[in-house]
């Protein structure tokens, strides 16, 4: 019987040279004021290159990728385990080849591109020359892509594409925008959308601003107006009508690692309350002898092996069955639950850091803006619970309980007295146990 948590050996030596490639490598990049995604930037890639290439040598570069298109073909669960070490980290998903959003963009390109895109877009990509942006969310609508407005005609050889689009992150960093157009207003929902891959110099893409989440001195998430921007046919992505469930290939694996990501992140998070917690002198010792401390300390504890667990557990059913539709409901579950698990720990953390917490000396109050993006990017944390619960649901609707189901107390005595107790003798002998 295979019910196993433990990592085979050869695999735990990747790791460990992981682990200390990144906290003594790549860590310190994060503290130079330079953009990981600046890749045109010749300081940057005179810093970056060299562990690229590290990396490389030791074959752990873009991991997520299959072997056809020179990764590893590492499952999710080796994919989650590296992932929780490159959380935390700001350079370090780009220093192993596996930053989003060019990850997800280079698996639906991969996917469903031509052999043309493929040569033009997908291979600088892969190789970190060039990055991209997804562009779907609208300023109108975000979670509905109902609403989204955007959209793409024929006109002789090219699509025309005119809209708006809000929060394309790195657009301004990009070569090429993933963009998603209705081609189809009145196909059925799912199919009224298509893809396209826009270079961002194409004439009519304009970058109006880059908006910067809270705290960020720097924003890159690129508002970006589209006005009669032509790109030639052939650079539809997919189908005719695909986009969302082209959208639905990007994210499956994405979720995984930003989940583990978020593990790694809250792991440091409780190592550092950790520190304080034993460290933090008062009148009788230190203020993890207070019970309300330890409190927090095993909350944190709890919760976070509780999700670790949870993640691992459907990155290894995404291995089992190969298919991201059957591991939907625990996706959207970890997807849920990502974000208030950050939360609490990072708001433990802050709060046992005392003023040095909140202060812009400690990264703590990036974590706590950190948990709300991961409760909206990538659609907000409703709309994946309601995931969570249809899939549940689902093999529940043809239930149609009586007001009195059989597992009221009242049929399941009966039911036990019919099958242990038909004379009665044992009735009466000590009151049934709830
Ligand atoms: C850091 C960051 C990076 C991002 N990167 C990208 C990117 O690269 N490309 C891209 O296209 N988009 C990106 N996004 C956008 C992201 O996908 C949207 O923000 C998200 O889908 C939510 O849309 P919205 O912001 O318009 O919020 P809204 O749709 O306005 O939702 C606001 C709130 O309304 C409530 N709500 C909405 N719908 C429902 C519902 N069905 N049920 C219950 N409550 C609901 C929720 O509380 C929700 O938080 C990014 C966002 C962030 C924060």
């Amino acid at each position: 019987m295979a019910w196993d948590f433990e990592t085979d050996p050869e695999f735990q030596e990747k790791l460990d040279w992981m682990e200390e490639f990144v906290r003594e490598k790549v860590e310190p990049l994060g503290m130079l004021g330079i953009h990981p995604y600046d890749v045109k930037n010749p300081k940057r890639n005179k810093l970056v290159r060299p562990l690229q290439q590290e990396v490389k040598d030791k074959g752990l570069w873009a991991c997520h990728l299959g072997p056809e298109l020179g990764g590893q073909g590492y499952g999710q669960v080796k994919l989650g385990l590296m992932n929780e070490i490159l959380g935390g980290a700001t350079f370090a998903p780009i220093v192993f080849g596996c930053q989003a959003p060019d990850t997800g963009n280079a698996e639906i390109i991969a996917h469903y591109g031509t052999p043309e895109q493929k040569e033009r877009y997908l291979e600088p990509l892969l190789e970190n020359e060039i990055v991209s942006a997804f562009s779907m969310t609208e300023p109108q609508g975000g979670s509905d892509p109902t609403n989204f407005v955007t959209k793409a005609e024929l006109d002789g050889n090219h699509w025309k594409i005119n809209g708006e689009k809000w929060f394309s992150t790195n657009g301004k960093w990009a070569d090429f925008l993933i963009v998603m157009a209705v081609t189809d207003p009145d196909a059925e929902r799912h199919k009224r959308m298509s893809m396209f891959i826009v270079p961002v110099d194409t004439p009519g893409v304009e970058i109006i601003r880059n908006v910067g989440v809270y705290g960020q001195q720097d924003g890159s998430e690129s508002y970006v107006r589209y006005t009669d921007v032509r790109v030639p046919a052939d650079h539809l992505l997919g189908e005719q009508g695909g986009a969302f469930a082209i959208s639905q290939t990007r994210l499956g694996g994405g979720r995984v690692h930003h989940a583990m990501r978020t593990v790694g992140n809250c792991k440091r998070l409780l190592d550092a309350m950790s520190r304080r917690a034993v460290s933090r002198k008062t009148r009788t010792g230190v203020i993890a002898d207070y019970q309300s401390v330890q409190m927090q300390i095993a909350d944190s504890y709890i919760e976070l092996e509780q999700f670790k667990l949870f993640v691992l557990k459907t990155a290894w059913m995404i291995d089992k069955y190969q298919d991201y539709r059957k591991v939907r409901k625990d996706i959207a579950a970890i997807k849920a639950l990502m974000p208030k698990v950050y939360h609490d720990i990072a708001s433990r953390c802050i709060h046992i850091h005392g003023s040095l917490g909140v202060s812009n000396e400690m990264p703590f109050v990036g974590g706590l803006i950190g948990s709300m993006v991961m409760g909206i990017a990538d659609g907000p944390t409703e709309v994946h619970k309601v995931t969570v619960a249809k899939q549940h649901l689902r093999k529940y609707r043809d239930v149609e309980d009586p007001m009195f189901p059989e597992y009221s107390l009242i049929h399941r005595r009966e039911a036990a007295k019919a099958m242990y107790d038909p004379l009665g003798e044992l009735s009466n002998a000590m009151e049934p146990a709830e």
